[in-house]
């Protein structure tokens, strides 16, 4: 049986701040991934840059990078201004949905649930972001947190179920220092509880194909325990993917 390979996504967010920077770190990256055998790099800079690092990245043979976008607006085309279609991103295979630092700026479970809907449609795979902002001794984070799994994929068809990753991210990890990054175990217990609301909307066999992937101040340090560990399928990783040297040390240990 062939072994899915783990999923680690970059997510440079509004960063850096221009072109040839991004160029830089994204050729030093693709340098870094030459050797992986058992991982998959995507990496989801700002929109401006996807195609100049498109193009390098087609340029350069060998590639484990696949790019990504980090956010997407539901409709086809018309007066949104400010706002890019999931088809004029179709080039790109994956697509971040629902970042806490966009639900941050207002962006609710159903605007989540539309694009989620829409990016299925064209084809792009959807990392769809979820998370607590805070963890309480009575379990009303996993309330929250089954609320905005079945809000945020809405009655998405069980078929686009194979183009939905989940990215658990909880608030409260994000942007820390490692130390206060999750626990692997506890990590490991939120996959499970993803997985059971996963199958209470959906059904076991389709929910355990679901990849979870964490995300909350991964770094080249506990990478590797947090897969192990945590039993998940990936990373989503913020402020080390824009380091290409910790970033392919963090590959390298993944790997
Ligand atoms: C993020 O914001 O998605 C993230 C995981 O950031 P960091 O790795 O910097 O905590």
């Amino acid at each position: 049986m062939k072994k899915n390979k783990i999923l680690v996504v970059g997510n440079w967010k509004m960063n850096p701040e221009n072109v040839s920077s991004a160029l830089t770190i994204f050729k030093d990256i693709k340098k870094e991934t030459k050797a992986l055998k058992n991982t998959q790099v995507v990496i989801c800079p700002p929109y401006v840059y996807l195609s100049d690092l498109e193009k390098v990245n087609s340029g350069l043979a060998s590639s484990a990078v696949i790019l990504g976008a980090q956010d997407m607006f539901w409709e086809k085309s018309g007066s949104y201004t400010g706002e890019i279609s999931g088809g004029m991103l179709s080039g790109e295979g994956y697509v971040i949905l629902g970042h806490s630092e966009r639900r941050e700026l207002g962006e609710t479970d159903e605007v989540v649930a539309k694009k989620v809907s829409s990016a299925s449609k064209v084809g792009l795979k959807t990392i769809l972001c979820i998370g607590e902002k805070e963890r309480d001794l009575h379990g009303d984070y996993l309330h929250f947190l089954r609320g905005q799994i079945i809000n945020s994929l809405g009655k998405l068809p069980k078929r686009f179920l194979t183009k939905i990753i989940i990215a658990y991210e909880p608030l409260w990890a994000i942007g820390k220092g490692e130390e206060e990054a999750m626990k692997p175990g506890d990590i490991y217990e939120t996959s499970i509880f993803i997985k059971k609301v996963l199958t209470e909307i959906y059904d076991q066999k389709v929910a355990i194909t679901v990849p979870i992937i964490y995300g909350g101040s991964v770094n080249h340090n506990n990478a590797r325990e947090m897969i192990i560990s945590g039993q998940i399928q990936g990373l989503l990783v913020g402020r080390e993917s824009l380091n290409a040297r910790k970033f392919g040390e963090l590959l390298k240990n993944v790997d």
